[in-house]
């Protein structure tokens, strides 16, 4: 099933995409109990298909990114956080930070996971039955303040409003059986520039979830990004390729759809 969240004269709402393009409206809890009812809705404004709970992120889980990142291949998967601030909707844009100012602002396309029920300490074999569902997510970076300015912290780079686009829809488990044999790209002003697959992760999707859960409770609505694969604008040579103002970044993957945001200045 694909989900999607989108605002309603009532507020925000979930539905199901339907094959035609139409959608039905969801009654219930996405992380419980739900349905999809008979009522046909006509989809308004998209939003990021979740509110996320929190956003956890690995770093370097493509062995060619660790590469042209001049970091070593990990031998645990390395983990970072973004704030919940940084959620941003499908279409709504991507903001260069200009008060606390990046001038190195990057696009990162990745897998995210959402989890939909609490889990802690499973095993890599039971860790897919506590995802709801997938979809896609740009891991927006500065580089400059994650890696020269954030004190050896990648956080402050990743933080940033806006820096967590999510969408466009959230496909459930049934459609997606193997989140590791999905297609992956991202688009930038027409030309793809990152274009792989997520069967090259070095730990995989029951992986990640079986060592984030490790002591550790995954609430319902957790979003994992599980890392990028080589492409990004960082490693350009002979010159890195920053984001700016008037671009337009596609996340694309497999079975999901594509993930479209502009790219402003904060104003
Ligand atoms: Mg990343």
């Amino acid at each position: 099933m694909k989900i999607i969240r989108h605002l309603t004269p009532s507020g925000p709402a979930h539905a199901a995409l339907q094959s035609d393009g139409s959608a039905r409206a969801i009654s219930g809890d996405i992380y419980g109990d739900f349905k999809v009812t008979d009522q046909v809705v006509q989809p308004g404004k998209l939003l990021a298909p979740i509110t996320p709970t929190q956003i956890l992120c690995i770093g370097l889980n493509y062995a060619k990114h660790a590469a042209e990142s001049g970091a070593k291949v990990p031998e645990r998967p390395v983990l970072f956080v973004k704030g919940i601030n940084a959620t941003q909707n499908p279409g709504d844009p991507i903001e260069i930070p200009t008060r606390l100012a990046s001038h190195e602002v990057d696009y990162e396309c990745e897998l995210a996971v959402v989890i939909g029920k609490a889990c802690k300490n499973v095993t890599r074999d039971e860790a897919l039955n506590y995802v709801l569902g997938y979809t896609c997510a740009n891991d927006v970076s500065a580089r400059d303040h994650q890696i020269k300015l954030g004190g050896g912290q990648w956080c402050r780079g990743k933080f940033f409003d806006t820096f967590a686009p999510l969408g466009p829809c959230l496909v459930t488990t049934d459609e997606i059986t193997n989140p590791n044999a999905l297609k992956i790209a991202t688009i930038l002003n027409g030309e793809r520039v990152q274009d792989w697959t997520t069967s090259d992760m070095i730990f995989d999707v029951p992986a990640i979830i079986a060592y984030l859960s490790g002591s550790t409770t995954l609430l319902p609505g957790t979003v994992i990004l599980t890392g990028t694969p080589q492409g990004v604008g960082m490693a350009v040579k002979p010159n890195p390729r920053w984001l700016k103002a008037g671009d337009t970044v596609s996340i694309e993957i497999e079975n999901i759809g594509t993930l479209t945001n502009p790219v402003i200045n904060e104003a």
